[in-house]
């Protein structure tokens, strides 16, 4: 189904995530998926570790999910969301609504995460501008993720995201040291400090504090403590600051809450989805706010929000989440994750004993083995298809989070696969 010849215009004319088109890194054909597995082109079937990136929560090829959307091609795929609604846009946002936090009432629907937090951050300065007090930095911590675009960037770690490239281009937000108390340990008062002054010297100018809250994905896979989040929550409400949350990776159950704000008990005023919302079928984010927060943007001089994607409320996308959401509903996932963690937790821990592991961490259905040295990413990604698991490493990181219906047996496969392979000096630089 794939020939060589395919793979070599591949490597010849498209690009890959993070990839160069002079020497680009090896990619896999993959010509199905189906529950926790894919199927490669030469018929070999690798158990996924990865979840498409955080998406594909309830496996790949799920009944309910390719009904949705195969009712809703029958109807219509896309219509335009300017001037029109549809059932399956309302389906959605009923249920995003009812599943998030009380306050949070106003739900605008975008393509990706990037874009989700593009409009968070663009609500956050309309809401500036209209109470007359213009305010343009965003607070936020080191090592965070929120996104490729040109804002998202803007609050991503400087050097993960190459701050240095952008200069005079990018806006330049304010970066406190990222939570160094650690989940699972004791909070240390000491760490909120250089965060608590910066906030105090910016007071005026910051919009928001924008954070992923407890679980810093892309930027370290870090797990930080509930107590910061607590601690924001107040110094934002005291000062008048507002607070997005980006759960774009943490949403939808994976950190063992359905949000990881709960972690910590608090409501953000502005909150981003994306990722598993679809299950991992069709791209789809949703920004949700306050009805504080939408009010005085829409009351400001623009008389209304500044933003609208020609594929906004895109149906086929919209009838798919419901779907995915309506999985959740089932509340499975709870002894889904739960049990995931608990497998994780026993199996991960002989990690430690390998002189190449740095941290072994484990919260909800995500697994990180920190190494010392930066993986071979190459070598290690061929060795673990060999291993028969798709596991994508990355810098000093070989992470899992697998679909919430992964076997036991599957897990222990791709377990015993990051054991195998942190007790193997090849793999690593
Ligand atoms: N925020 C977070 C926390 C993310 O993990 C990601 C994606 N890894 C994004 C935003 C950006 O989402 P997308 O890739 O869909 O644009």
């Amino acid at each position: 189904m794939i020939t060589q010849q395919d793979i070599a215009f591949d490597q010849q004319h498209i690009w890959h995530p993070y990839t160069s088109m002079t020497r680009p890194l090896p990619v896999y054909p993959v010509v199905r998926a189906e529950g926790c597995e894919l199927e490669l082109a030469s018929g070999e079937r690798l158990v996924d570790g990865m979840s498409s990136w955080w998406a594909a929560i309830h496996g790949y090829n799920h009944p309910r999910l390719n009904a949705a959307m195969k009712n809703q091609i029958d109807q219509m795929s896309h219509v335009m969301f300017g001037g029109i609604t549809h059932p399956s846009a309302i389906a959605l946002c009923r249920k995003l609504v009812a599943m998030t936090p009380a306050a949070l009432e106003c739900v605008f629907l975008a393509d990706t995460g990037s874009v989700a937090v593009e409009v968070a951050m663009k609500m956050a300065l309309q809401y500036w501008h209209a109470r007359g007090e213009p305010r343009q930095r965003f607070l936020t911590f080191r090592h965070g993720y929120h996104g490729d675009t040109f804002g998202a960037m803007s609050v991503c770690d400087p050097d993960n995201s190459m701050h240095s490239l952008w200069k005079g281009y990018l806006p330049e937000n304010l970066f406190a040291p990222a939570p160094a108390s650690r989940f699972d340990e004791e909070f240390d008062e000491r760490d909120i400090a250089p965060f608590a002054r910066l906030m105090a010297a910016h007071r005026h100018d910051i919009a928001a504090v924008i954070l992923e809250p407890i679980v810093q994905g892309a930027g370290g896979m870090r797990f930080y403590h509930p107590e910061w989040l607590r601690r924001i929550r107040k110094m934002c409400d005291r000062e008048g600051i507002l607070l997005i949350a980006d759960e774009i990776a943490t949403g939808f159950g994976r950190s063992g809450k359905l949000f990881a704000c709960e972690h910590a008990g608090i409501t953000p005023d502005i909150l981003c989805l994306g990722k598993a919302i679809t299950g991992g079928t069709m791209t789809l984010s949703a920004t949700l706010t306050t009805r504080h927060v939408a009010n005085t943007l829409s009351d400001g001089a623009a008389g209304c929000f500044m933003h609208g994607p020609t594929f906004m409320g895109n149906p086929l996308a919209c009838a798919v989440a419901a779907e995915s959401l309506a999985i959740l509903e089932t509340g499975a996932w709870r002894e889904q994750v739960a049990a995931i963690e608990k497998q994780l937790n026993a199996e991960l821990a002989p990690c430690r004993e390998s002189p190449q592991v740095a941290d072994v961490r484990v919260l909800g259905a995500i697994g990180v083995v920190e190494t010392r040295a930066p993986v071979d990413m190459g070598r290690l990604q061929k060795f673990f298809v060999e291993q028969g698991v798709w596991i994508r490493p990355f810098g000093r990181l070989i992470y899992l989070m697998p679909p919430y219906v992964i076997a036991p047996e599957q897990l222990s496969r791709l377990t015993a696969a990051v054991a195998k392979a942190v007790n193997d000096p090849t793999l690593f630089r």
